[in-house]
């Protein structure tokens, strides 16, 4: 049996099952203080081991900042997160009495490795996938493999060209103000408008200004990683005509200089939506379980 977790910030799904497409049983717990959340959390896997058997791995797609670094002393630390009461909570002590290893990376990387196992990114060499909602945020794959420096990415904090005549919103970043996040995230939008964007008309002006901050980072993952594509996700996608904005301004963007695009300048199926719809992240999630399980020992060889 493998477990899944897909930690985000206001919601926490926890899944079993017998391969990263078998979801046998499944539960969607709300975010609270971390002592509560682990608590949860464990008590889910206790009840599931029970009706399905042991748990060899358990794969967690967390949201961040957190250290993703196997080799670090502080694996599975938070960070700097402005989700009151997390930073400093480690996710490998907080599930220490499950007795099975805990593979863990980032919330959007592991929606990326669930379209690349079973959705829009199946099989792709280079697939990169965004996520716009509460935060924005971007996981890279090579051959199925999430990428990472000296810390996961953090593209979401990007600064896009911020015109304050038209946009005169500061924006809400803690840390930055108005980078992408602080501009372009869901939060930010009912800031300016008081609705989300499902909630405006699609003729608002607020529809072209969104479209202009994505595609500003849908050009900056073309030029500095070639994907084959590019997945939009998150709640803020599910908009209608938003998707198909963001194709038309990153083209404008990046004004035919796209020589790889093998659909030839024609972005729809370049810049997609996810395939497994809010599955994703689960599905990648169980599938860090599965290579966990199965991969080497970290044996050491001099
Ligand atoms: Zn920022």
């Amino acid at each position: 049996m493998l477990g899944g977790i897909e930690a985000g910030g206001t919601k926490i799904i926890c899944a079993v099952g017998s391969s990263h497409d078998q979801i046998l049983a499944s539960e969607t717990l709300p975010t609270a203080d971390p002592v509560a959340s682990f608590q949860q959390v464990c008590a889910f896997f206790d009840q599931a081991q029970a009706s399905h058997g042991r748990i060899a791995a358990i794969g967690l797609a967390a949201f961040g900042p957190i250290d993703t670094d196997p080799g670090s002393p502080s694996y599975g630390t938070l960070k700097r997160t402005p989700k009151p009461g997390w930073a400093g909570a480690n996710w490998i002590d907080g599930l220490n009495r499950l007795p099975c290893p805990v593979a863990i990376d980032t919330d959007v990387n592991g929606a990326a490795l669930g379209e690349w196992q079973l959705g829009a990114g199946k099989g792709l060499r280079t697939l990169a996938y965004v996520t716009v909602g509460t935060g924005i945020g971007v996981g890279i794959l090579k051959n199925g493999r999430s990428l990472s420096g000296m810390a996961h990415f953090e593209m979401g904090h990007i600064y896009p060209p911020h015109d304050y005549e038209s946009d005169p919103f500061p924006g809400r970043c803690p840390f930055h103000n108005d980078c992408l996040e602080g501009l372009a995230s869901g939060p930010a939008i009912s800031d300016r408008w008081g609705l989300t964007l499902s909630e405006l008309p699609s003729g608002h002006p607020a529809f072209e200004l969104e479209a202009g901050y994505l595609a500003h980072l849908a050009a900056t993952i073309v030029l500095t990683h070639m994907p084959d594509r590019i997945i939009f996700g998150g709640s803020v996608m599910k908009a209608p005509g938003l998707l198909e904005r963001v194709r038309t301004a990153t083209r404008a963007l990046l004004a035919d200089y796209l020589v790889c695009n093998p659909a030839g300048g024609d972005l729809s199926t370049y810049l997609v939506p996810p395939a497994l719809g809010d599955l994703s992240g689960i599905t990648g999630a169980l599938h860090m379980a599965e290579s966990r399980a199965s991969g080497p020992r970290h044996v050491r060889t001099l």
